[in-house]
């Protein structure tokens, strides 16, 4: 199976960007209003500069009382690993068990086209295997 299935199958097809200049204030308000982990950060909406997610906010935020007003740059990770459309579900899963992150933007010829998570991973997984038990219990159960 290809990621781009996976991405078709989420349940919002938004992409949810933050400017490097903005502040980890604002990517607060962000990750919790859209009740997400994760934003990729991007000065035009298409590049990616930076990933963030909500650790790199709790370990800057551990013991630092002013860091809500730092720039979300200061905290993201500016080396991204991202895959394509194109690339396979077992591809996915390994950069992320082996990077050990949640959240892989995914990028066609330098365009952020989407991002999957580990949680799209699984309840793609799981949305597989009730397809192929309802498969066996019709066979088992025709007439
Ligand atoms: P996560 O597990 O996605 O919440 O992220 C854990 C750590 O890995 C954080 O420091 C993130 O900035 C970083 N991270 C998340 N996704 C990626 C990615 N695709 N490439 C590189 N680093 C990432």
């Amino acid at each position: 199976m290809k990621i781009s299935e996976v991405v078709a199958g989420k349940a919002s097809q938004n992409i949810i960007t933050i400017k490097p200049d903005a502040s980890v204030r604002d990517l607060v308000a962000l990750l919790a209003t859209n009740n997400i982990g994760a934003a990729v950060v991007s000065g035009d909406g298409t590049t990616v500069a930076g990933i963030v997610s909500e650790r790199d906010v709790v370990r800057r935020l551990n013991g630092n009382d002013g860091a809500l007003d730092a720039a979300v740059s200061e905290i993201m990770t500016s080396n991204v690993r991202t895959c394509e459309s194109g690339s396979s579900l077992d591809e996915v899963r390994s950069i992320m068990t082996e990077g050990r992150f949640r959240h892989l933007p995914v990028v066609d010829d330098g365009r952020l086209v989407g991002v999957v998570s580990i949680g799209d991973i699984v309840k793609n997984h799981i949305d597989q295997v009730e397809f192929e038990r309802d498969q066996l219990d019709s066979y088992v159960h025709q007439t």
